[in-house]
């Protein structure tokens, strides 16, 4: 499905510099592209080098960029740690190669590209590349996106969403959580918890109805996928903050869930703005909160890096919490926009 007058647009899932690579024919007709970055697709005649330029640029002369095909072979090469033998159906990856076959003009082209991959030593399945992606602006009477929220312990996440959700009560909505330990007095099913029996939580586990869960003084703890849908179903924006890894398991059409990381500054700023603050070392710990350490600030500023590393092709955006104040503000403006604007979003997401 070409997506806006037959054009095809991808979004950048890694930094790409022509001039670090050894590979390309000739440097100067690269082109240079950060992850992120939205590029329409000119030809995909070559195999190995696309033809790309960035969306919106009006000049009209395209550059060489490594087909997808192709770098993911490289980078599974280069990262032995995720080879693995190919499997004959591969359901992970067929979703933009499937696409790719249909939105190509020339069949030949494709077919050789198709084969080359049945051929292939490697499944590059979980190499991030390319995602084919259309303009998406939601309708007045669809559902809100699904929002998740993903920073490292301690970065403040929890405030901007408790002050996010206390500027518009209506309008923003959080999920109950499952747990199995006994319901307290002042507690109502439903409201604070959602309290069902281990066996019920166990078989739910089995049957995948658990975004996350956790195990906390012999109970579980545990966030449903029916948990988001009712939240949504009332009309109102869901905010989730889950591990970034959980992500992945989300990105359906049915949630299309923008993605919001929220950084920490530096370490020189984070001993500055946090120094009378106090940190909730764990979700699982939520009593004991206690004055940030040199070491909490270290281990803040290595998560957010090795979360950027490994997740950050699945950021829409990202919010440095310096000031709380002027985070807030950024998140605001960001989840209105996310009402109002047109977003970039996977092909597989629009029928
Ligand atoms: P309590 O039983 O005192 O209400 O909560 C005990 C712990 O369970 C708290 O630290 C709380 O943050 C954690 N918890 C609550 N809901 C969830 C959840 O959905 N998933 C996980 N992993 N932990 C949760």
């Amino acid at each position: 499905t070409p997506s806006k007058e037959g054009k095809m647009f991808i979004k950048a899932l890694f930094d790409y510099d022509p001039n670090e690579d050894k590979a390309i024919p000739c440097k100067e007709a690269g082109l240079s592209f950060k992850k992120g970055d939205i590029l329409q697709i000119m030809s995909q005649d070559d195999a190995t080098w696309w033809q790309a330029k960035h969306e919106g640029d009006a000049n009209p002369r395209a550059g060489l960029i490594p087909s997808k095909h192709f770098q993911e072979r490289r980078l599974a090469l280069r990262r032995p740690e995720i080879v693995q033998p190919l499997k004959v159906s591969n359901r992970k990856s067929s979703g933009f190669r499937r696409s790719f076959r249909l939105s190509r003009k020339d069949k030949k082209t494709n077919k050789s590209m198709y084969e080359c991959k049945r051929s292939d030593q490697y499944d590059t399945a979980d190499v991030p590349t390319y995602e084919e992606v259309t303009p998406y602006r939601r309708q007045t009477n669809e559902k809100y996106r699904l929002v998740v929220l993903v920073g490292p312990v301690g970065v403040g996440l929890n405030e901007l969403k408790r002050k996010l959700l206390i500027s518009d009560t209506q309008h923003y909505g959080v999920t109950v959580p499952h747990t199995t330990r006994p319901r307290r007095s002042q507690e109502s099913d439903g409201v604070e918890y959602i309290f069902i029996s281990k066996h019920l939580f166990e078989t739910d586990v089995q049957n995948n109805k658990f975004i996350e869960y956790g195990e906390y003084k012999n109970n579980y703890y545990g966030t449903s996928i029916d948990s988001v849908r009712s939240v949504l179903a009332k009309n109102k924006v869901c905010l989730l903050d889950v591990q970034p890894h959980t992500v992945k398991h989300l990105r359906t059409l049915e949630f299309k869930p923008f993605v919001i990381f929220i950084k920490p500054p530096s370490i020189e700023r984070l001993r500055e703005t946090r120094k009378n603050a106090k940190i909730i070392s764990s979700r699982d710990d939520q009593g004991a909160a206690k004055p940030f350490t040199e070491d909490d600030f270290q281990e803040m500023i290595k998560s957010a890096q090795i979360m950027e590393s490994q997740y950050g092709h699945l950021f829409d955006k990202t919010i440095v919490n310096d000031d709380l104040a002027v985070a807030f503000n950024e998140l605001k403006t960001t989840f209105d926009k996310l009402e109002t604007d047109t977003h970039w979003v996977p092909v597989s997401w629009l029928h």
